[in-house]
């Protein structure tokens, strides 16, 4: 079975082409600056070179065509045929509550991801013009939504209502999401069959790392909670973005600096986490490169792994214990200062790192734990893409067969 992967941004579209049955990418690339002057296509076929080309590239349905184009060329491409590709995997950020899983995508469902559109304004409207252009792309494709926040509709209503009035929760559904879903479910899921115990006696924290972090608290194979919010603002310290903060200082900031509700709300997702207390970077390997030399640096990094400690010692009590810690995502998977840092200290909950198996770097699943820690730790590299792939073959295989009269068989 051949999948399109798609995740569509407001001016990008990302895309693999997998084979879920073996597991196997045979495509990947990014379309950039849609809309824009010098648009961008950077193609890499697996085991080939990765190619460039620029062009005008006007919208969503546009650059998918554009896609298309190369995976099926001559000299770049991977399919013969457009028909090779038996269904479409998209990534859609907002689900809301309407999804736990993931679903075959039809008027119903669009409607649903329309009206998620509230939650997530800046997400949701890319992920439907992505949706909108492959069914014309693609027609007679079976299309399926994969969203961020449906691993998370198992948390508890105690763990995802705030202490807000009630009300808000009824009428605006105002309440904890929850978004990476698809990685922690992946990473979590990986962690068992490396750990070999069932998936229903583990009680695993991961830590998804990247630009936006996020933690999980995963018991029995199940989120039973995890930082990120009402948005992916909430939380951990991230790369532009705040994470938690007393909801007092925005009023204030507003009032103190004069900000409209845009303005604020762009201080607080593109100006502040590592990048605003630093001052220097968003990218957690230039921290690492000032760590020594700059106080602002260090800072922020301090800021980072104390506030991950806190999640993970949070949602080791939440879950009365935990069995196994898992780091993941750009940072999680390649910084070993910051597993350091976080987990140091958390011997009385039993995680003892072997510091040097913590120092080796590798893009391979590894067990980071000292011989006599009673919390496992893996580094696991996350991949999302698979996972979208993998649901859509599951979902697309489930469905009852039509025959050519388009009438269930
Ligand atoms: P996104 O959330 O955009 O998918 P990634 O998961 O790719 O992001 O993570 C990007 C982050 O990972 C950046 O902060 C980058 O600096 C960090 N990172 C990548 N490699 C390293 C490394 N070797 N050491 C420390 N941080 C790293």
């Amino acid at each position: 079975m051949i999948v399109l992967v798609l995740n569509t941004g407001s001016s990008s579209v990302k895309y693999q082409v997998i084979n879920p049955e073996i597991k196997q990418a045979l495509a990947k690339g990014i379309v950039e600056r849609i809309g824009m002057s010098g648009a961008i296509l950077t193609h890499k076929p697996t085991g080939r070179d990765e190619v460039r080309l620029s062009g005008e590239i006007l919208d969503h349905k546009m650059a998918i065509e554009y896609v298309l184009s190369i995976l099926l060329s001559k000299n770049h491409g991977v399919i013969k045929n457009k028909k090779e590709i038996d269904a479409v995997g998209h990534r859609v950020v907002h689900g809301g509550e309407a999804f736990s899983d993931s679903v075959l995508i039809d008027e119903k469902v669009m409607s649903e991801i329309r009206r998620c559109i509230d939650y997530a304004p800046l997400h949701n409207p890319p992920n439907l013009k992505g949706i909108n252009a492959a069914q014309q792309l693609l027609p007679n494709v079976p299309q399926v939504g994969v969203f961020d926040t449906a691993f998370h509709q198992t948390m508890p209503k105690y763990a995802y209502l705030y202490g807000l009035p009630y009300v808000l929760y009824k009428r605006h559904g105002i309440r904890r999401y929850g978004f990476h879903g698809t990685s922690h479910r992946f990473v979590s899921d990986r962690a068992v069959v490396l750990d070999g115990r069932p998936k229903d006696k583990l009680k695993i924290i991961t830590c998804h790392l990247g630009n936006g972090s996020s933690a999980a608290a995963i018991k029995y194979g199940e989120s039973i909670d995890t930082s990120m919010g009402f948005t992916p603002l909430e939380g951990l310290l991230m790369g532009t973005r705040s994470g938690d903060m007393d909801p007092a200082i925005i009023l204030q900031i507003m009032h103190k600096e004069d900000l409209t509700p845009n303005e604020a709300t762009t201080m607080l997702n593109k100006h502040s986490g590592i990048q605003g207390v630093s001052g220097i970077s968003s990218d957690m390997r230039e921290i690492e490169e000032e760590y020594e030399s700059s106080d602002r640096a260090k800072l922020a990094h301090d800021i980072f792994t104390y506030r991950l400690k806190k999640y993970i010692g949070s949602y080791a009590a939440a879950m009365g214990g935990v069995d196994i810690i898992v780091f993941t995502g750009g940072i999680g998977e390649n910084s070993s200062l910051v597993r350091k840092n976080a987990l140091a200290g958390l011997e009385f909950i039993g995680m003892e790192l072997d510091q040097e198996k913590n120092n080796i770097r590798s893009k391979e699943e590894r067990s980071i734990q000292s011989k006599n820690s009673k919390v496992k730790c893996f580094v696991i590299p996350t991949n999302e893409e698979l996972v979208i792939a993998m649901d859509t073959m599951r979902i697309v295989q489930t469905q009852p067969k039509k025959n050519k009269s388009g009438f269930h068989i």
